[in-house]
């Protein structure tokens, strides 16, 4: 059917083996195949609730499905599973997962415990060609996007991770990759991960977090009621032009106008989020150049303590400059919440374990 052998060939990542990974499929792509095999288009609720409720990793575990179709959808699928090469847990509870695709290429996810939550960051693309100067992924380079299994998979490997009672309250796309770049396979991921059928997590505990993709913003909040973050970073387009290069292409202030034309940024807050840079973006001009340029916005600001790692560039500001920089932002009437430095026994930074673990690769270009 030529409309099925597209899906496939959509589907697949060339560069994973030769049968299309399942876990990629959308409800109506899987009620197409199913029917085309002859079946009731029920069958794939059912098979939706193998690989999403009850985790199945092989067709064989569906016993519900009769065996000759169990064996027909083996022969032409996978069940995508991703491995965990190394798990590294915090003294804080933290704990980071170099996870390792089908074709070799490792990626990063956290789980992060914090009073009444656990929340998990999720990797979109393996490296990031966006280049921000404090960031160890960065260095890397986009290696390739992720597929939808992929980004899904790792909800599945953090599952395996959980201490016993623990379970996921929270998701933020804040990992390895600029989400926005890789936007329909974040399509196909969060339509899963928000459906019945699928995942069934309320959009209200996602977070998608983006560095500036101005144009595919309000795509994804027109798709999705996820939460939306942006990584502000700096209150100057000198500064951001150096530390964000995306600021080359879309500046702050086209950035900011375009925040509040955003349907939801009268009804929402949008996240801004602000890594503390020592000597670079953390003045007291600064502070006060943030707090009048979110005034228009209903802005939240997370103000980040840098985690350094090896041959950066940059120091993290000190705990009375943080502390200063939040008063100005609350006496300019701004909600700005300090976020503590997590794991940093374990090489929490975004790509940093990543980095640590394929040192030669990951050496500055
Ligand atoms: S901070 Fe995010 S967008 Fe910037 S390089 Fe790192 S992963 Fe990419």
């Amino acid at each position: 059917m030529a409309g099925v052998s597209q899906l496939h060939a959509s589907t697949l990542d060339p560069s994973i083996g030769i049968k299309p990974d399942i876990r990629d499929l959308a409800l109506d792509e899987l009620e197409s195949i199913v029917r085309e095999a002859g079946e009731r288009a029920f069958r794939a609720r059912q098979i939706m609730g193998w690989l999403w409720n009850r985790g199945a990793e092989s067709f064989e575990a569906m016993l519900d499905l009769p065996t000759a179709f169990r064996e027909e959808l083996n022969h032409r699928f996978r069940i995508g599973s991703i491995a965990s090469a190394h798990v590294a847990r915090s003294s804080d509870g933290t704990r980071k997962l170099l996870l390792r695709l089908g074709d070799g290429e490792d990626i990063e996810s956290v789980i992060i415990p914090t009073e009444g939550r656990t929340t998990l960051c999720i990797s979109s693309q393996a490296g990031c060609a966006m280049g921000c100067g404090f960031c160890a992924t960065a260095r890397m380079g986009l290696h390739r996007n992720l597929a939808a299994g992929e980004i899904l998979g790792q909800l599945m490997a953090a599952r395996r991770e959980l201490d016993p009672g623990e379970i996921l309250t929270n998701y933020v796309f804040m990992g390895m990759g600029e989400p926005l770049a890789n936007y329909p396979r974040l399509h196909r991921a969060l339509t899963i991960m928000t459906a019945d059928w699928g995942l069934g997590i309320s959009p209200r505990r996602i977070t998608v977090s983006t560095v500036g993709l101005v144009p595919s913003m309000d795509r994804l909040l027109a798709d999705f009621p996820v939460n939306l973050a942006v990584s502000l970073h700096a209150t100057t387009d000198e500064v951001r032009n150096r530390i964000a290069p995306i600021n080359l292409r879309y500046p702050l202030r086209v950035l900011l106008d375009a925040c509040e034309a955003l349907p939801i940024a009268r009804r929402r807050r949008i996240t801004f989020e602000y890594v503390m840079l020592a000597g670079v973006n953390d003045s007291i001009d600064d502070a006060r150049r943030l707090a009048k340029m979110l005034a228009p916005l209903r802005a939240k600001v997370n103000l980040i303590f840098f985690n350094p790692f090896p041959e950066s560039p940059f120091a993290p500001s000190s705990r009375e400059r943080v502390d200063g920089f939040q008063a100005i932002l609350h006496r300019g009437n701004l909600t700005a919440t300090i976020r503590e430095s997590r794991g940093r026994d374990i090489a929490a930074a975004c790509g940093q374990l990543y980095a640590e673990r394929n040192r030669p690769a990951a050496a500055p270009r």
